[in-house]
C-alpha cells in the first residue's frame, strides 16, 4: 500500500492547482483522477466557449494564450494538459476514488485500482457527474439526454432543450443553426440573467423573430418516443418530438461526502461544513477544493474564484505540519 502526506482526489482545474502547490511546496502528493485529465471539461460541448477570459483561468499566473478573450473548451484542455506534463505532475488517471476511512490520525483510500494510506485528503471532485433529473415519465428512453455535445447529431430533427441557463442556451443556438427545429422549456419566465452577456441578446432575439420556439413558465411533463407533453400557461400541450436534451444542471456527489463523514448544511443547498480560512472541513484533515464547496449552489464556485482554495490548503496542511513539530 502506497503511502503519501497528501492525496488529492479529483484531477480538475483545481485538483491540478492544488498538485502543483503541494509540488512547489515539497510535499508527497498524488492526483487520484477517474477519467482522463480535466475529466469534466472533457465532457464539456465540443464548441464550448468558456465566460471567464483566459487570464482568469491561470492556475499559479502560469500564462494562458487563447486566441480570442474567451477561450474554447479545446484552448483549455490543451493549457490544463501542459500544466500536467510540464510539471510532471504526480496524477493518476482512470483511477476512481471509491472509499475513504479515518483510522487512528490516518486515511485509507480504496481506488478501482489499488490502495493508498493518506495523511491528509483533498476532495476536488466537482459536480458534473450527476445531473439534476426531471423525475417524469420517459426519462429513461434513448432519446433524451442530460449532457449535450455536438449540434450535427440533432440537424433536422425536432428538439426541445430543457433549461434556460447557459448550457441549455448554447445548446438551443448552436442546435438551431445547424438546422434543428428548436423549442425551449423555461420553467420561469425568462432567459436566465446568468447566461453569457454577449450569448444572451442572441437567444432573446432569435426567440422574438420566432426561429426557437420559447414556452416560458413550463414544465416538461413527459417524454414518449415521437413527442414530449408539456405544461404551460395554456394548459397542456403535445409536441411532436424526436430528442431532448435536459440541461437542468447537476449537483456534487454529496454521498461521497458524507460517506467520508463531512457534514452537510440540512437545508436544500446541502453546503458541505468548512472553514473558509483553511479549507477543512469537520473531518480533521479532509479538505475541500472547488466548486464542491458551494453544495447544490454549483454556480457560487468557478474555476475563476476557487484557483485560491490550492494555496489555502496547502499553506494549511504546511502550518499544522510546522506547529505538531514544536
Ligand atoms: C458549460 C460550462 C461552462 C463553464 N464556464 C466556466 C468559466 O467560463 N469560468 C469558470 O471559472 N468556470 C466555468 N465553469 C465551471 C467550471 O468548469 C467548474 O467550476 C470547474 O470545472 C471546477 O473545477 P473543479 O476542479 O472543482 O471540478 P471539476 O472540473 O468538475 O473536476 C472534478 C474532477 O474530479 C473527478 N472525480 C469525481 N469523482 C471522482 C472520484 N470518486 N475519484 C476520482 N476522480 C473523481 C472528475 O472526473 C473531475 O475530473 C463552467 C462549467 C460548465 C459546465
Amino acid at each position: 500500500m502506497e503511502h503519501f502526506r497528501v492525496v488529492i482526489i479529483g484531477g480538475g482545474p483545481i485538483g491540478i492547482a492544488c498538485g502543483l502547490e503541494a509540488k512547489k511546496k515539497g510535499l508527497d502528493y498524488v492526483i487520484l483522477e477517474k477519467g482522463p485529465i480535466v475529466n469534466s471539461l472533457f465532457n464539456y460541448p465540443q464548441n464550448m466557449q468558456f465566460f471567464s477570459s483566459s487570464e482568469k483561468l491561470e492556475i499559479d499566473e502560469i500564462p494562458f494564450i487563447s486566441k480570442e478573450a474567451k477561450p474554447k473548451r479545446n484552448e483549455a484542455l490543451e493549457y490544463y494538459r501542459r500544466i500536467v506534463s510540464s510539471n510532471k505532475l504526480n496524477i493518476r488517471l482512470f483511477e476512481k476514488v471509491e472509499k475513504v476511512e479515518k483510522t487512528n490520525g490516518s486515511f485509507s483510500i480504496a481506488t478501482s485500482k489499488q490502495s493508498y494510506t493518506a495523511d491528509k485528503v483533498v476532495v476536488a471532485t466537482g459536480f458534473y457527474d450527476l445531473p439534476n433529473t426531471l423525475n417524469i415519465p420517459g426519462e429513461d428512453l434513448p432519446k433524451i439526454a442530460h449532457y449535450y455535445n455536438d449540434p450535427h447529431y440533432y440537424a433536422h430533427q425536432k428538439l426541445a432543450v430543457v433549461g434556460a441557463s447557459n448550457s441549455a442556451i448554447d445548446a438551443a443556438l448552436e442546435c438551431w443553426r445547424k438546422g434543428a427545429e428548436v423549442s425551449l422549456i423555461i420553467r420561469g419566465n425568462e432567459v436566465g440573467q446568468r447566461v453569457k452577456y454577449w450569448v444572451r441578446p442572441d437567444i432573446i432575439n432569435r426567440i422574438e423573430e420566432g426561429s426557437i420556439k420559447a414556452y416560458y413558465n413550463s414544465v416538461l411533463k413527459e417524454v414518449r418516443p415521437n413527442e414530449i407533453v408539456v405544461d404551460t400557461p395554456e394548459g397542456t400541450i403535445t409536441l411532436e418530438n424526436d430528442f431532448v436534451l435536459a440541461l437542468t444542471g447537476y449537483k456534487p456527489n454529496f454521498d461521497f461526502l458524507t460517506r467520508m463523514g463531512v457534514k452537510l448544511s440540512d437545508d436544500e443547498k446541502k453546503l458541505p461544513q468548512y472553514d473558509p480560512e483553511t479549507m477543512e472541513t469537520n473531518v480533521s484533515g479532509i479538505y475541500l477544493a472547488g466548486v464542491i464547496c458551494g453544495g447544490m449552489e454549483t454556480h457560487k464556485w468557478f474555476i475563476e474564484n476557487s484557483r485560491i482554495h490550492a494555496k489555502l490548503i496547502i499553506a494549511s496542511i504546511l502550518k499544522e505540519e510546522e506547529i505538531s513539530k514544536t
